[in-house]
């Protein structure tokens, strides 16, 4: 099969492509690193997004930020605006892959690409952000939540570019943390993932989130571990409690990096951490990102 490529230098451009039947590449570093390794073969027409500079930064929008497309792993962790008021988007992305691969790959491609086991869904589910879809027949605005259909799914059409993911302005008196279990420090993918967010209204948790990444056919948030923090102090007990629930809300496969059993024990451990560095932060107390680095 016969590859053409080309190189659009607007989103009309792009979108004009993706309508001819073309497949959109940013960073590449899933899209052709997986045709390398004879994963998915190259599609036969490509379209590169990489020289679109409207897709590139990272704005100030309605007391929350929007990133557009092609911002990348390392940009997001280099922005104040996500260290400091979505700190668990910081935690994971500085956690994907090498420095290279977070030099290359954007988030555009981290979401479309739908891995269950994907870095930033948990904390964007939690953080209620939404994506804009973008074709030459109009646009449209998708939760992330609704996003992934399964692995390696989404509800967006072949003709549709992602364009911006949109963060709302969180809760001055919150914290949040992404942590994942890891075998090694670098090249790794979530084997098992959690992501809380918590709302303190004075010393009791007002809201809380939590999500379990890997452990499922998608990302998911599990009410009942939510309910288990709400109303509460954030002690001991109700940690406990919620990451108890957070495993029971998982459906784990077993596969070449973890057996099921095993899976379903972490997901207690991480879930447990996640929620424990969430409320260190929102409490004010500065936990190094990434957090799944740092210790207690
Ligand atoms: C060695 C290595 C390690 C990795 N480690 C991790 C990890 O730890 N955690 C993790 O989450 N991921 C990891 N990845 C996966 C990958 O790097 C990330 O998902 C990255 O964010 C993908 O972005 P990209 O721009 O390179 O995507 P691309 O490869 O360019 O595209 C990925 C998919 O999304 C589509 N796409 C891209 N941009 C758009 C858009 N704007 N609109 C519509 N469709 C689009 C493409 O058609 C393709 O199907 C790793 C990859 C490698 C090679």
């Amino acid at each position: 099969v016969t590859t053409t490529f080309a190189t659009a230098a607007t989103v009309d451009e792009a979108l004009a492509a993706l309508a001819a039947g073309a497949r959109p590449v940013a960073g590449g570093t899933d899209l052709v690193v997986g045709a390398r390794q004879g994963k998915a073969p190259l599609p036969e027409s490509i379209v590169a997004i990489h020289r679109i500079d409207a897709l590139r930064p990272i704005e100030e929008h309605r007391g929350g930020i929007r990133l557009r497309a092609l911002v990348t792993h390392a940009e997001i962790v280099a922005s104040t605006a996500v260290r400091e008021r979505f700190t668990a988007l910081a935690d994971a992305s500085a956690i994907v892959g090498s420095h290279a691969t977070r030099a290359q790959g954007t988030i555009g491609g981290n979401l479309m690409n739908a891995s269950p086991a994907m870095e930033t869904g948990g904390p964007l589910i939690c953080f209620d952000a939404s994506v804009t879809l973008q074709s030459v027949s109009g646009s449209r605005t998708v939760a992330v939540a609704e996003l992934f259909r399964g692995p390696g799914a989404t509800v967006a059409g072949a003709d549709e570019l992602l364009v911006a993911v949109e963060l709302p302005e969180p809760s001055p008196d919150s914290g949040s943390a992404y942590v994942r279990l890891e075998y090694r420090r670098q090249m790794e993918i979530a084997v098992v993932g959690a992501t809380a967010v918590v709302v303190l209204d004075g010393d009791a948790i007002a809201d809380a989130r939590v999500a379990i990444t890997a452990l499922a056919p998608t990302i998911r948030r599990v009410p009942r571990a939510e309910g288990a923090l709400v109303g509460t102090s954030g002690d001991a007990t109700a940690v406990a409690a919620a990451a108890a629930a957070a495993a029971g809300g998982s459906a784990p496969i077993s596969d070449v990096r973890a057996s099921e059993r095993y899976r379903a024990a972490m997901a207690e451990v991480i879930s447990r951490r996640a929620i424990e560095v969430a409320l260190e932060r929102a409490r004010g107390r500065a936990v190094p990102i990434p957090a799944s680095g740092s210790r207690p």
